[in-house]
């Protein structure tokens, strides 16, 4: 805990530390929790580039159970907002895991956020850059052929028209820096295409829209939230799965 103390109060229930690694400070706390921390030298922790490790969780019962974690790198601004880059997500968890599993997948990500701190104008940048070539394109796609031409030139993935469909492409929003810049380019394409199927549907109402059975649980991201598990045969997690 060293130089940096806590200077406000936090609900004593939840997992809440701070320490140094490789001179950077990194804070793990629960979501929902906001402890500003500040160093002897009056410094504040928003000042400084750090690592956050946020502790996704719910109650059931009076119990608390964590069940989700996201790092995220912070790069203050001088008299502007801090740039803020989420670097990893794990997902929904099973509830059954404990606060320290998860900050121990968390720190897996360490290096990787630190080097990340180290180069963060760039990526940003790159990302931005990134987003902007949707732009090229026309925003709707009336054909699969023109989607999955333009996912092709792009290279991002071309996901299924069923997918396009989905709850998760329909609702959700992907932005950078939440989601990587490639991420956010593949759901602006998808949702181009989903207004095209939406077109296509109200010109032929008698087309009737199948949703597929959920078949096989997998631990594998889902392929619109990134979220786990995810559910055959759409690669889709529970959320995401198209609705009525
Ligand atoms: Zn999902």
């Amino acid at each position: 805990m060293s130089q940096w103390s806590l200077t406000n109060p936090s609900r004593e229930n939840l997992h809440l530390e701070w320490f140094l690694y490789n001179h950077i400070l990194i804070k793990i706390h629960s979501a929902g929790q906001y402890p500003i921390l500040v160093r002897k030298d009056g410094t504040f922790d928003n000042e400084v580039p750090h690592v956050e490790v946020i502790l996704g969780y719910f109650h059931e019962k009076n119990k608390i159970y964590y069940n989700d974690v996201c790092v995220r790198v912070y790069s203050p601004k001088k008299n502007r907002p801090s740039i803020v880059m989420t670097v990893w997500k794990s997902g929904a968890q099973p509830k059954n895991l404990s606060a320290d599993i998860l900050i121990n997948l968390a720190k897996m990500q360490f290096s990787h956020a630190l080097e990340l701190l180290k180069n963060m104008k760039d990526e940003f940048k790159k990302s931005k850059e990134r987003v902007k070539e949707a732009r090229a394109y026309p925003t709707i796609f009336d054909t699969r052929a023109a989607y999955e031409s333009a996912c092709k030139k792009l290279n991002v993935e071309a996901l299924s028209d069923e997918i396009c469909k989905s709850y998760g492409v329909q609702y959700g929003t992907f932005q950078f820096p939440d989601y990587t810049g490639n991420h956010c380019l593949k759901m602006k394409l998808a949702r181009r295409r989903l207004r095209g199927l939406l077109k296509l549907a109200k010109n032929n109402p008698d087309q009737k829209h199948v949703i597929p059975e959920k078949a096989a649980i997998l631990h594998m991201p889902c392929k619109v939230c990134e979220r786990e598990p995810c559910f055959m045969p759409l690669h889709l997690c529970e959320h995401c799965w198209p609705k009525e």
